[in-house]
């Protein structure tokens, strides 16, 4: 299935770029959740203001939809400087970054997103640029060829990527300040659909906010996805009010279950069980049983499904859990299913 039909996938394709954009916070003020990351970056801003410098370059990691780049928009405002945003494969060539450092200015950020997915060469110009700011070109051709090094303003990078474990070490110590976003509390989650409603101007009760948060997956462009979903069908059957009841209906009809999972969850967790016998199953095996793609399933499906306890990943593939059975109302095989020891339950950091 192509990720774009999917309305809880966390990541951003099909989504319209208008509405994402009037939806995004703009201050720390207005940022919800995430409080420690947010505390800790109010001291970073006040201080590198304070000192009339740029940031420490600063690495946001975790799943997808969690605000990275709404963070790195927030840091800019809150910085008062301008933000470039590029991501790892869009920048093809060394002369690619080079024309991207040059044209920035004292303070300036540049907002690597999928900063995981650059290349060596390029890799190599970013480093003596965000440690020395500075810029090395080769000139001329041949033996006549020689080094000259370019100085650049101070500026902070700012990277963000869903797989802190596919960064190269040289790259990741670059980064002072990593941070490490996590799902949202339901908490959060209801206060952001309800900032998100009023954006809207969709009127919608506590009980509705309260459901499509917890149904979002931790996740605040899921929320907003669904929200938008919801004042549609809420116009057409309910003339525009989301009460906790519309609310039901609609998630009812849209195929996302109590817990946020739609019908490509159950898909795969039903493959693990009926197909593997539980687990283990490698990734690439799951992967093509279910004609999708490794990454999709490790970046959109996986983070989820392990943090409600549905999915554990071993050194020999992923197994469902009881509570994956038990939800799916699949009876546990108490004896059939292999109980690996418990070094391979630990799970994997991503
Ligand atoms: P990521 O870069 O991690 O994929 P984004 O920053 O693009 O995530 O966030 C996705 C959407 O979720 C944004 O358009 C924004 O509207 C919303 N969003 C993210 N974090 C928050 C938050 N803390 N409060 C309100 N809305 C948020």
């Amino acid at each position: 299935m192509e990720q774009q039909d999917r309305l809880v996938s966390p990541r951003s394709d099909g989504d319209d770029p208008q509405v994402e954009k009037s939806l995004r916070p703009r201050s720390l003020a207005e940022f919800i959740g995430q409080e420690k990351v947010v505390a800790q970056l109010r001291i970073a801003i006040m201080a590198a203001r304070a000192r009339g410098e740029p940031l420490d370059h600063t690495l946001f990691y975790g799943p997808p939809g969690l605000g990275k780049t709404s963070l790195s928009n927030v840091i800019a405002h809150e910085m008062g400087v301008k933000i470039k945003v590029t991501s790892g494969p869009a920048i093809e060539r060394a002369g690619d970054l080079a024309a991207l450092l040059t044209n920035l200015q004292k303070n300036d950020i540049l907002f690597i997103d999928e900063v995981h997915r650059l290349n060596r060469v390029v890799e190599e110009v970013l480093y003596p640029a965000m440690e020395d700011f500075a810029l090395d070109l080769i000139v001329g051709k041949g033996p006549s060829a020689r080094s000259l090094r370019l100085k650049l303003p101070r500026f902070t990078v700012i990277g963000a990527t869903t797989r802190l474990a596919l960064l190269t070490s040289p790259l990741r110590d670059r980064f002072v300040a990593p941070h490490r976003l996590e799902f949202y509390t339901d908490t959060a989650m209801c206060e952001i659909v309800v900032r998100s409603a009023r954006i809207l101007e969709v009127p919608i009760t506590a009980e509705a906010a309260l459901e499509v948060g917890r149904r979002a997956r931790g996740t605040p462009r899921i929320a907003n996805r669904l929200l938008r979903r919801l004042r549609d069908y809420a116009q057409v059957v309910a003339e525009g009010q989301i009460d906790l009841e519309v609310a039901r209906a609609a998630l009812a009809q849209l195929e996302v279950d109590d817990l946020g999972l739609d019908e490509n969850d159950r898909r795969l967790l039903r493959a693990i069980i009926e197909l593997f016998n539980g687990g283990p199953v490698g990734l690439s095996t799951l992967a093509a049983a279910l004609a999708e793609e490794v990454d999709a399933i490790e970046d959109v499906y996986e983070p989820f499904l392990l943090q409600l306890g549905f999915l554990q990943r071993t050194p020999r593939g992923r197994i469902a859990t009881r509570r994956a059975f038990e939800h799916l109302g699949l009876p546990f095989p108490e004896k059939t299913l292999s109980s690996p020891d418990d070094n391979d339950l630990q799970p994997r950091l991503w």
